[in-house]
């Protein structure tokens, strides 16, 4: 992982307390902060030669769809699902 997106992540934790979300971008990655779930995603690459940084290109035909480029489309994201605090108990345990 690169330094850039390792201060990202460090950094993303103080404010996850604070924001309901939040979605960084650094250099090829999209950080995104939610209180259920964090994920890291892939960005197109601005230096690739087949889309230049745009992430794809428009196929023509009778049904006109954008195809993604490879740059980006089959690198693995990651997501971290949260799960939600156990309730706190009413009663004392004693
Ligand atoms: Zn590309």
């Amino acid at each position: 992982m690169p330094r850039r997106t390792a201060l990202l992540l460090a950094a993303s934790v103080p404010l996850m307390a604070t924001a309901a979300a939040l979605a960084l971008r650094a250099s090829r990655w999209e950080l995104y902060v939610h209180r259920h779930r964090i994920e890291l995603k892939p960005q197109p690459r601005r230096s690739c030669p087949d889309c230049q940084g745009a992430g794809g290109w428009w196929v023509d035909g009778a049904n006109p769809e954008m195809e993604a480029c490879g740059c980006w489309a089959y690198r693995r994201e990651l997501r971290v699902r949260l799960l939600p605090l156990p309730a706190w108990p009413d009663e004392p345990p004693f």
